[in-house]
C-alpha cells in the first residue's frame, strides 16, 4: 500500500470508466437491435391475374415454379384462400385495408376498376397495413402495380409507404390504339404485332415521379425483384414491410430474354417462371442476410385468370370460371405462407382471405386494430403458428357493391350469378339460390339447393346479420375526367 500513487490509479479508473461506457452503449445497441429483430418483417407478394391452377404446387402440369413449391413445402399451402374482389382495384383495396372494398367505396356497379382518366383513389381516411406498421417504426415499400389511384395524393407514398417503384395501374392501360367497342378490343388482341411495349404507354414511377414511359415491360418483372432485394438489404437492421405487387401475368404478357421461350406452357409460362425465379432470389437474400427466420413471406394473387385471352390467360385449375366473376375461379387463389421456424409447415384447407393479412400482421407487430370502422380481417396467427383451426367461417363474394354469393363453412349459396368478358352467361337472380358443397364439389357443378333448405336458411341468417351491419362507402371509381 505504501507504493500507492494517485497517478498510477487514474489511468486505471479512466480505462474502467471507458469500458463501462462502451458496455452501456453496447447494451443499449443490443436492446435496440433486439427490438428490431423481435419485430417480424413482412413481405406480401401479389401476382396479377394468376389463377388457382397456375403453380406446379397447385397442380399445373407444365409451368415450373420450384421456388414457390419449395416455400409451400417448407411453409403452409392454403387451398381455401380468397381475395376481396374478382378484379384488380377492389381486390387491392381489400388487401391493404383489411376491409371489403364496398365499405371504402373502392368498387362500383358502373365501372369495375380505376383507369388512367379516373379522378379518385383510395380515400385518405382509409388506413392501410403500411400505415399501421409505420406507427411502430417499420420501413415500408410498395414495388409494382398500385391501382388505388395514380394522382399524387393517392399514390403509395401518401398511403404509408416510404418508397414506391412501379406502374401505378394495369399494364394494358394507356393503350395507344383507338379502341371504342368490344369488337375493336377483340381485334386489337388478335394481332400479335400490337403486343409490343409501345402499344401500352404506361408510366413507370419512382415515388411520385415518372421515370420511364412507356415502361419497358420486357424487364419489369426482373426490375421489380431487383428493387425488392435492394430494399431488403437497405433495411435489414430495421423491421420492414415490403409489398411486391407484380404487374404480370396480367395480359399483355412480357418476359425478359432469359425467360422467353423457355417454358413448356408458352409465353404465359415464361412469365410465371420469371416471377418464381425472382421470388427465389428474394428468399436467397433473406437467408444470406440472416433475415429468413424473422420474416414472413406470403404469396398470392389479386384475382382469378383472365380467361378471355385463351392461352395467354391463366388457369383456375378445377375451379369454375375466372377473373371478374364470383364463381370460385374468380376469387379463390393459391396462397403460400413461408417463414422457417415460425410458420408451421402444413396443408391448410381452412378459410382465409387477403383481408386477414391486415389483422394478422398488425397484431403481430403490436399495432391495435382500428375500432372506429368495420374491419373484415381476422387474425390467422393461431393457424399459421400452431396449426389451429382458422377463425374464419364465412366468405362474402361481392361484385361491385352487390353481394352475389356467400360461403358458410363448406357450403356456398349464389343469390346472383353473372358472367364477364362475354363468358359464363348473363346476369341471373336466383329466387332459390344455387347451393354447392365446395368440400366435395369445388368445381360448382352440382346444385344441391333442392334437398337442403336448412343449409340455405342458415346461410340466409348469416346474410341477414351481414347486411344489417353494412355501411357502403361512396363510389370512388365512377368519376372520370
Ligand atoms: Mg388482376
Amino acid at each position: 500500500m505504501k507504493n500507492f500513487r494517485c497517478d498510477n490509479i487514474l489511468p486505471v479508473i479512466g480505462k474502467l470508466t471507458k469500458l463501462l461506457l462502451v458496455s452501456i452503449c453496447g447494451l443499449l445497441l443490443c436492446v435496440n437491435r433486439g427490438n428490431a429483430q423481435e419485430k417480424t418483417n413482412f413481405i406480401i407478394i401479389f401476382a396479377d391475374d394468376l389463377g388457382y391452377g397456375d403453380l406446379s404446387s397447385y397442380g399445373h402440369p407444365t409451368i415450373k415454379t420450384p421456388n414457390l413449391d419449395q416455400m409451400a413445402n417448407e411453409g403452409q399451402k392454403w387451398t381455401n384462400f380468397y381475395v376481396g374482389a374478382s378484379v384488380c382495384t377492389p381486390s387491392r383495396a381489400a388487401l391493404l385495408t383489411g376491409r371489403l372494398p364496398v365499405r371504402s367505396g373502392m368498387t362500383s356497379n358502373k365501372v369495375r376498376v380505376l383507369f388512367p382518366n379516373s379522378v379518385n383513389g383510395l380515400p385518405t381516411e382509409e388506413i392501410t397495413l403500411a400505415e399501421q406498421l409505420k406507427t411502430v417504426g417499420y420501413s415500408t415499400a410498395c414495388i409494382g402495380k398500385w391501382h388505388l389511384g395514380h394522382k399524387e395524393q393517392y399514390l403509395p407514398t401518401n398511403n404509408g409507404f416510404d418508397y414506391y417503384f412501379g406502374i401505378p395501374y394495369s399494364n394494358d392501360m394507356d393503350n395507344v390504339t383507338e379502341i371504342n367497342t368490344m369488337e375493336d378490343y377483340k381485334n386489337f388482341w388478335l394481332k400479335p404485332d400490337n403486343i409490343k411495349i409501345e402499344s401500352f404507354n404506361v408510366p413507370l414511377m419512382r415515388n411520385t415521379e415518372i421515370i420511364e414511359r412507356p415502361a419497358n415491360q420486357n424487364t419489369i418483372t426482373k426490375r421489380y425483384a431487383e428493387e425488392a432485394i435492394s430494399f431488403i438489404k437497405k433495411n435489414k437492421e430495421k423491421p420492414f414491410f415490403l409489398y411486391l405487387a407484380h404487374n404480370l401475368p396480367h395480359v399483355p404478357l412480357f418476359a425478359s430474354k432469359e425467360f422467353l421461350g423457355k417454358s413448356d406452357r408458352g409465353l404465359y409460362g415464361d412469365v410465371v417462371e420469371e416471377i418464381d425465379y425472382g421470388i427465389g432470389q428474394i428468399i436467397t437474400t433473406l437467408k444470406d442476410e440472416g433475415l429468413a427466420e424473422n420474416t414472413i413471406v406470403v404469396f398470392t394473387s389479386d384475382n382469378g385468370p383472365w380467361l378471355s385471352f385463351g392461352v395467354n390467360g391463366g388457369s383456375a385449375g378445377l375451379l369454375k370460371a375466372g377473373k371478374g366473376m364470383t364463381w370460385e375461379g374468380g376469387m379463390r387463389e393459391p396462397c403460400i405462407f413461408w417463414s422457417p421456424n415460425k410458420i408451421k409447415p402444413a396443408l391448410i384447407t381452412e378459410l382465409g382471405t387477403t383481408m386477414d393479412l391486415f389483422t394478422t400482421f398488425s397484431k403481430m407487430a403490436g399495432v391495435p386494430i382500428p375500432k372506429d370502422r368495420m374491419i373484415d380481417g381476422l387474425d390467422l396467427s393461431q393457424t399459421l403458428f400452431n396449426e389451429q383451426p382458422s377463425p374464419r367461417e364465412n366468405i362474402f363474394y361481392y361484385r361491385g357493391p352487390d353481394l352475389f354469393a356467400v360461403r358458410v363453412g363448406d357450403y356456398k349459396a349464389h343469390f346472383i350469378t353473372q358472367g364477364e368478358y362475354g363468358q359464363f352467361g348473363p346476369k341471373e337472380e336466383h329466387s332459390t339460390p344455387l347451393l354447392y358443397n365446395l368440400a366435395v364439389d369445388p368445381s360448382e357443378q352440382f346444385n344441391i339447393a333442392e334437398g337442403h333448405p336448412e343449409i340455405l336458411s342458415e346461410i340466409s341468417d348469416v346474410v341477414g346479420v351481414h347486411k344489417s351491419k353494412m355501411v357502403k362507402g361512396k363510389d370512388q371509381l365512377v368519376d372520370r375526367e
